[in-house]
């Protein structure tokens, strides 16, 4: 048996009710920041959910909370939110490794999960949306097969369209003008611009970058950051459509901004980006169907 610490985190009553239980869906919290499991609760609540998507959170000293019921569907993979149970693991396994005490207590976690109902898969996020959410360093096989080994797992290219939405815990500021781009490109990719508020080569630069620095890290791309949108790049654009959330939404709303497209840079693709991605399709001859594709940058 595992132990499972409860907090009696407090849900509010927009939830789903689980319907079965089939699958254990695993998952990073994609921060190398300690987080308590109140942290994510208070900021899933914040962002109108019934509280912490994860039915479990297991943090890096291999403690184990917990998160939402199991009788609750869980808010941290839309297709299955309703028949599995979504455990996330606290840290960036893009750019950590798991510490055996972490690993080990997942396993055990798995397993009484597994005494309890009838399993028959556990994945990574990633094997469900294009999301590197559990991130590439996450011991997959091992955790899987309850033992130590050092496979290394296979990287399962993206076959969905959403970002994976436990990646970028914290909200950035406020972003409505040019200079704010310049800012916030500044600060997430070092990118250096002088903030003059004016769209020139430089910005539009830092923009491909921001863009395939996150095509490299979220998917694996291995591109060249050097700012230009030339043809390896442009294969490399992986589609986003609604419900998607992350930086590279951010960079499209950004790219329709400088367009000259009235929108909220907010990271998240709701129904009013989701509008303007038509309506700059519907101005270019594209056919409209609001999912970004290549031609935006
Ligand atoms: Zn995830």
């Amino acid at each position: 048996m595992a132990n499972i610490i409860d907090t009696n985190l407090q849900f509010n009553s927009n939830y789903s009710k689980m319907k079965t239980v089939e699958g254990i869906l695993l998952h990073h919290s994609g921060v190398t920041v300690l987080q308590t499991v109140e942290t994510i609760h208070n900021y899933h609540k914040n962002k109108g959910w019934a509280g912490i998507g994860y039915h479990y959170y297991v943090r890096k000293d291999g403690s184990i909370y917990k998160g939402r019921p199991e009788t609750m569907a869980g808010a941290h993979c839309p297709s299955v939110n309703s028949t599995s149970i979504g455990i996330c693991a606290e840290g960036d396994f893009n750019t950590e490794t798991m510490s055996e005490i972490q690993k080990q207590a997942i396993i055990d976690l798995i397993a009484d999960i597994k005494s309890r109902y009838n399993i028959t898969y556990v994945k990574g996020h990633r094997d469900i949306l294009a999301t590197s959410c559990p991130g590439n360093n996450y011991p997959f096989n091992e955790i899987v097969n309850g033992t130590a080994n050092n496979t290394t797992p296979e990287q399962t290219p993206p076959t969905e369209t959403n970002e994976d939405k436990s990646s970028d815990i914290f909200n950035d500021g406020l972003v409505n003008c040019i200079y704010d781009i310049q800012e916030w490109l500044n600060r997430h990719y070092n990118t250096g611009l002088a903030l003059d508020n004016i769209y020139g080569t430089n910005t539009h630069k830092a923009l491909v970058k921001g863009l395939q620095t996150e095509l490299n890290k979220q998917y694996n791309k291995g591109l060249a950051v050097d700012g230009i949108f030339g043809m390896n790049t442009k294969n490399a654009c992986i589609n986003v459509r609604q419900g998607a959330e992350g930086n590279i939404t951010m960079l499209i709303q950004m790219a329709l901004f400088i367009k000259g497209y009235n929108l909220s840079m907010d990271k998240k693709f709701g129904s009013d980006t989701a509008r303007i991605v038509k309506q700059f399709q519907s101005d270019n001859g594209l056919s409209v169907d609001g999912i970004v594709r290549q031609k935006y940058f």
